[in-house]
This record gives structure tokens, sequence and C-alpha cells, in this order.
């Protein structure tokens, strides 16, 4: 009954809505025109490239690649919208796209409404519902497909033009629900917001790597790897698994640089966004996205950046093949991660990695796929010692503000530091864990100079260009 009333009340209100069938109208925005303009390349950069004759073949009824929606699951009920959430996820193709962008918190538009019955939800809903959505049964053995995400984000037009944060767009893949392979949790994103990345790990960890990072030797480390990259004003940096952004407001603020920061924790990207409003720059731009499916032009950046990240994706290759095609002709690329040293491991190594789902090389061997994915000026080194003096420092601030610690943080949680230092010192010391730096460049094209300093964060790349997706 309830459910009747409100689709009754929402046709009432798209009826006085739709009477003269402008933009203006539909956008409930009387600047709709200028928002559009600007709007519709950024919207169409974020669908991944599709072969758009398979399109057509979809009508042929075997499921879609990809299913575009604007504005639509805000004016449905939680209820149609599980309903027609499962039903989109059964219309796709397996590794098919779902892209929907809706209003959030609040309304939008300037147009005056008699009454509005759109349910302006919260960002973290409309994730809750998607991606608890499946299709399969249920029965031991069987297949059963969910969502996965591939990126969210804010319209940046809307950010510009209104200042307003609340129009968010999902890119999501419809993927084969694997437990196993995500440490018993349904999706790759849950298992890192659960566990080794949930709120107040995040915070604790940040206690003593140092405000903004999560990452060996905070801000130090940062002033001497950014160094590296001669960054100038203008130029875009990609931050892969930027965690909550002190690398990107650190490159912003003392360089002028653009920096887009991509990370898969939802729980990383909401602190680094509260952060954001008060670091007070607008050359940074924060993403939910996961580095082994998002998808950026050719071309697109100067440099690529990512601190203690990769440890986390399974397939370096390929991510790391990736990062070449997304860098300019001259591009910089500047990598540390978590390393080991030759197997056979200290059992204790072993199970710290199984536990944690790391995925580590040799520094050789990393400097090996750097070569073979195409990139120049190679430099890889082991940076261990370096890493052990680090923890030894950051041990040494901790046990000497323990007091500090604990006004912030429990006992239980003092311990899980102190002690997760000194194992970590003692698997280092040991050999087998190893810290690793790594740089390289994307060769200039020959005859051309490397320009920097031009051309938009996110290439708008046209719609119809075929670029394969895996
Ligand atoms: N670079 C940050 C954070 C390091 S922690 C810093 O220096 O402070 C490692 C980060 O990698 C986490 O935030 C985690 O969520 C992110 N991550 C793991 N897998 C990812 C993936 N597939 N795509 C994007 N980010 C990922």
């Amino acid at each position: 009954m309830a459910e009747a009333a409100a689709r009754k009340t929402m046709s009432e209100f798209w009826e006085e809505h739709s009477r003269t069938a402008t933009v203006e109208e539909m956008m409930l925005d009387s600047s709709a025109e200028v928002i559009t303009q600007m709007e519709k390349p950024e919207i169409l950069s974020m669908l991944p490239a599709l072969d758009w004759k398979e399109v057509l073949e979809l009508g042929a009824g075997i499921g879609f690649d990809l299913i575009f929606s604007n504005w639509l699951f805000m004016y449905l009920t939680d209820v149609e919208l599980v309903d027609v959430a499962r039903r989109l996820l059964s219309w796709l193709r397996p590794g098919g796209y779902l892209f929907f962008r809706e209003s959030c918190f609040y309304q939008s538009g300037n147009v005056k409404r008699n009454f509005n019955p759109t349910v302006y939800r919260m960002p973290a809903d409309y994730n809750h519902i998607l991606m608890s959505t499946v299709d399969g049964s249920e029965r031991e053995g069987d297949t059963v497909w969910g969502f996965e995400i591939v990126m969210s984000k804010s319209v940046q037009t809307y950010i510009k033009l209104k200042k307003n944060q609340n129009q968010v767009c999902w890119l999501l893949q419809k993927i084969v629900r694997d437990r196993s392979a995500n440490q018993g949790y349904d999706t790759f994103q849950q298992f890192l917001d659960n566990k080794q990345y949930s709120r107040s790990s995040i915070l604790r960890y940040e206690k003593i790597f140092g405000h903004g990072f999560v990452s060996s030797g905070g801000l130090l480390t940062t002033k001497e790897f950014v160094e590296m990259l001669s960054l100038a004003p203008g130029q875009s940096v990609l931050d892969i698994g930027c965690g909550i952004g002190g690398s990107d407001f650190y490159m912003a603020k003392n360089y002028g640089v653009e920096v887009l920061g991509v990370d898969l924790s939802s729980n990383m990207v909401e602190i680094a966004m509260e952060r954001a409003v008060t670091e007070n720059t607008s050359l940074v731009q924060f993403e939910i996205g996961d580095a082994t499916k998002r998808v950026f032009g050719e071309n697109s950046f100067d440099v690529i950046y990512s601190r203690d990240t990769i440890l986390h994706i399974a397939d370096k290759e390929e991510l790391l093949s990736k990062f070449y095609a997304w860098l300019k002709p001259g591009g910089k690329l500047l990598i540390t991660d978590y390393c080991c040293g030759d197997v056979p491991w200290s059992p204790h190594f072993q199970e710290y990695v199984r536990q944690r789902g790391y995925i580590l090389h040799t520094v050789p061997k990393y400097r090996k796929l750097l070569q073979d994915v195409g990139f120049v000026s190679v430099r890889a080194e082991d940076r261990t010692q370096q890493f052990m003096d680090i923890l030894r420092v950051e041990l040494q601030r901790v046990e000497r503000n323990q007091a500090e610690f604990l006004q912030e943080f429990s006992e239980e949680d003092y311990h899980y530091i102190v002690d997760g230092w000194k194992e970590k010192m003692c698997r280092s010391e040991r050999g087998d864990q190893r810290w690793g730096l790594f740089y390289a460049e994307k060769a200039a094209e020959p005859g051309t100079r490397s320009v920097s300093g031009v051309g938009p964060l996110i290439e708008s790349r046209a719609a119809g260009e075929s670029r394969p997706v895996d």
C-alpha cells in the first residue's frame, strides 16, 4: 500500500515537472544548459571503453555490456531500488558495467518544487543496496554474480559551478562472487574496509605514521621521494592507493600540481575528503576506485605515484603496463612498496603475508617487470635499511608518547602497534621483509619535447573511441 502511494506521488511529481519537456525542467535547474555543456564530457569520460558494435548485438537478448542511468534511482523507493538493482544485474553480461549517477544528501537544482518526493540518499546507502544485490542461487557450488566497484566519485562540474559535492556517480562491474579470493568477504573492498583499513585501524596507523599518512616515514619520506619527480605547477599526478591523502595535499600545496587520489577503501577516501575541507586546496580530487579495474585514457598523467599499496595487488605486471599507458611521454613513475627476500621464508613471514593477503616480489623482480613493460631509466633500490631506521624512530616516538596515545586509543591498540612494529623490525632483520623504492620514466617520443603542465587532469575521452577493456 505504502509502495503504491509512493509511486503515485512520484508520478504526480514528474507530471508537474514535465509540462514543457525542456532540459531545464528535466534537471530541475535554471542553469541546466551551462551545467550540461560542461558535465557531458566529464560523465562520458568515466565510462569504460566499449566496442559499440557489440552494444548493438545486445538487442539479441544475450545481455548488455553497459547499462547507463542518470538520475533515476533517487525517484525509486528502497523496495523499488532493490528490485531494479536485481534486474539490472541479471540483464548485464558477465563483466558488464552499470553506470549510475544520483543526487545525494540534499536537493541540487534551484527550481521550486511544490512537493518533493525525491529520495536523497547517502552514498553509503547506494553502496549498501547495490553491493547486497546478487544474481544466481545461493546453493553450494553454484555461481553467484554480484557488483564490484570500479569507481565512485562526485561530479566535478557541480563542485566547480555550484560548490556542491552531492552529485555522485558510480561505475560497477558484474563479477562472480568468490569469497575465497577475498579472505571470506564478498568483495575485496569489503575485505579492506572491514579488516586492515577499518576507520579505527586507519586512525591508529596514522598516529604512528604521522598526520595524513598510512605508510613508512610519513611526511619525511614523502618529501624525499617527491623531490625526485621535479614537479612543476599545472602538472597532473595520479596517486594510486592514496589512503587519507597526506601525499596529495603535500604535492598540491608545495608544487602546484593537480592530483587525483584513487583508493579502493571507502573508509580511506571518506577520511581524505573530510581532510580536504580543512586542507583548503582545489587542486586535489579523490575517488573510490579499484586500480585493477579503473581505466584512464592513454597519455593522461605527468606523474603516477603509489606508496605502499601495490602489495595488495596480485597482477603487478598488468598494473604497471597500465601505468605505462596512462603516463604521457616523458612521464615519471614513483613507487614504494613492501617487497620480500628470496624464498624460503620463515614460517612467521609466510603466515604474516598469508593473513594480510599481500602479494610480494623481490626488488630485482620488480625492476624486471618495470623494464619488461617498457619503462626506461629504471631505478630499483632496496631501502630496507631506511625502512628499519624509520621503524625504530616511529616505535620510540609512540613509546615516548604512550600517555598521549592512550588518551585517543585503547591499551590494546597501543600493544597492536608496538608489537606490530617490533615484528616488522624482526622480519626485516631476517631479510624476509624488504622495502623497495622504484623510479622509472616513459620515454619521451623521439623528436618531441615532453610537454608539462598542460591538458586536463582527467582526459575526456570520446565515448565512441574504442579501447580494449579487460
Ligand atoms: N599511499 C597511502 C596509503 C597506503 S595504505 C599513504 O602513503 O599513506 C595502502 C592503500 O592501498 C590502502 O588505502 C588501500 O585501500 C589501498 N588499495 C589496496 N588495493 C587497492 C586497489 N586495488 N585499488 C586502489 N587502492 C587500493
